[in-house]
């Protein structure tokens, strides 16, 4: 039984928050929402003109000279009673979320409360003191944290408050100020959160919200004021924002697609693997970054294959996981499955036969499916489906499955499931993902530990969440002083 309830209000037309304030776009192009539940109208996104990108990189510039002077314990206030907000608005953002994007109210909620580490984990930064040493007798050199000013945040559909959640608690307090484009497809959560941002006590320009497409998002990395650039999105947005910014001279960091395997031993517990696997894949639909879609089933694991299928095969859309963002999505899964099928792969369980939650057939709903005995080289086997679709290959020891898995362009998460140490410990070494998990199927680092994977799941240096994202939305100045003149003196001091 399907459990969300449609926002009650909602702007028909979603609006801009430029210096403080909600302004309408004066954009003539507009594009309309649908959500991917039932197909109900949820009003329209403005593509914001030029002009107002400009007025939102001024205001969130003058905004800089004040924010920046502040103290961080003084920056951190405002972000103690945002987290209050959220917690007080869990129900209201948590169905906006799940009603605009397709996944379940308590996915989103899940998205949210990961949301809040992350500020929990910028509040901490009001204790990160600065470094000071005395290098020969009577100088001193210190290293302080310095904001970068304008920063831009530019994030995709499918987690529409978690992602932007990696972003802007730990550059705010960090000095920065920031704006933020939210995907096109999902531009409601954002508005909810402007006003739970304004309500926290923000100053006026310091989180700005701009309302867009693409070339909103290009025109914003273009202004002037902006000094960085933050991404999450496709492989191919992620490396031309990448280009677009570092050609600007300006700071990216630019999180792409995935295609992630889990590699399953033939000693795996099974009620672990089984759980962690089905839930890798189907969770959100399958439109999660950390989704697996590619199983390595290493010979000797038949019996689990068979497990995975029945329990795939109980499962229901709307009742386990939710809807696909759209009926293109929808479209582009279903021709997966029949290229699968001419490429010479075997449909195990096929997700096509299941019909919508009664009451909401006009959504985006498709069932979970397993395509078996594919090769590394079918394209269900090398390319980001985004979908709730799971791709066995079968292979006959764990070094072809961890060559299989070095040969995927992306790099954002590799599983195993064992019970062995060693098989685990020569996969933590082996893998080339950056984001592990051992008997887990999702493997996101929790705060501190950082999020960001490698290859093209990832353009630039550091991580958007943890430790290394502090080097990301800071420059390092280096000071080096004398106050005591002293007799001891070298040809450095
Ligand atoms: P998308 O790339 O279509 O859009 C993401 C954002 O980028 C949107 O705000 C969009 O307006 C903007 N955009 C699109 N093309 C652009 C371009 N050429 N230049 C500048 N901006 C551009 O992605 P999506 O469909 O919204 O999201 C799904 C994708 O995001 C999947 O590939 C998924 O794997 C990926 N994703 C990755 C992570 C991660 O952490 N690596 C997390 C979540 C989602």
């Amino acid at each position: 039984m399907i459990q969300v309830s449609p926002p009650a209000k909602l702007q028909s037309r979603c609006q801009n928050l430029i210096a403080g304030n909600w302004q309408e776009s004066n954009g003539q192009e507009e594009r309309l929402l649908f959500s991917p539940y039932s197909g109900a109208a949820l009003g329209s996104v403005p593509i914001s003109t030029i002009s107002e990108v400009s007025l939102a990189a001024q205001a969130a510039a003058e905004a800089f000279e004040g924010w920046r002077d502040l103290p961080i314990k003084e920056r951190s206030r405002p972000l103690f009673r945002f987290r209050e907000l959220l917690l007080e608005n869990l129900e209201t953002l948590s169905n906006c979320a799940a009603w605009e994007s397709g996944k379940l109210v308590s996915e989103a909620q899940a998205g949210i409360l990961k949301g809040i580490e992350v500020i929990e984990f910028a509040l901490g930064l009001q204790n990160l003191a600065s470094e000071q040493l005395e290098v020969s007798r009577g100088v001193w050199c210190q290293s302080r944290r310095e904001p970068l000013g304008v920063v831009l945040g530019i994030t995709p559909f499918n987690f529409p408050a978690m992602v932007p959640l990696w972003m802007y608690p730990i550059a705010l307090t960090l000095g920065n100020c920031f704006i933020l484009k939210p995907s096109e497809k999902v531009p409601h959560t954002s508005q909810l959160i402007g006003e739970l941002m304004r309500r926290a006590g923000y100053p006026a320009g310091t989180f700005s919200i701009i309302n867009g497409d693409s070339k909103t998002a290009t025109a914003l990395i273009s202004q002037p004021q902006v000094e960085g650039v933050a991404f999450v999105g496709s492989t191919p947005a992620a490396r031309s924002v990448y280009t677009q910014a570092t050609a600007l001279g300006k700071r990216a960091l630019c999180l792409g697609g995935a295609k992630n395997s889990i590699i399953l031993a033939p000693d795996a517990d099974p009620a672990l693997a089984v759980r962690g696997i089905i839930d890798s894949f189907t969770g959100c639909a399958g439109q999660r970054c950390m989704a697996a879609s590619v199983l390595l089933a290493v010979k000797g694991s038949e019996h689990l294959i068979e497990a995975i299928a029945k329990a795939a095969n109980n499962l229901a859309p709307g009742r386990e996981f939710g809807a696909l963002i759209d009926s293109a999505a929808k479209q582009r899964i279903v021709a997966a499955l029949e290229d699968a099928t001419r490429e010479g792969a075997k449909i195990l369980v096929d997700g096509r036969v299941q019909s919508a939650p009664t009451g909401y057939e006009n959504g985006n709903w498709l069932g979970a499916s397993i395509i078996d005995q594919a090769s590394a080289s079918f394209s269900c086997a090398r390319d980001e489906l985004f979908g709730p679709v799971l791709t066995i290959i079968r292979v006959d020891t764990l070094s072809e499955a961890l060559q299989v898995e070095a040969a995927s362009p992306y790099g954002n998460a590799t599983s195993v499931f064992t019970k062995s140490g060693a098989v685990a410990e020569t996969v933590q070494k082996r893998a080339s993902s950056g984001m592990i998990g051992i008997n887990i199927g999702v493997p996101v680092p929790r705060e501190p530990f950082s999020f960001g994977g490698s290859k093209s799941s990832k353009f630039g240096h550091g991580d958007i969440t943890g430790s290394s994202s502090i080097e990301f939305w800071t420059k390092l100045k280096k000071i080096t002083s004398r106050w005591e003149d002293t007799s001891d003196r070298s040809w450095m001091s």
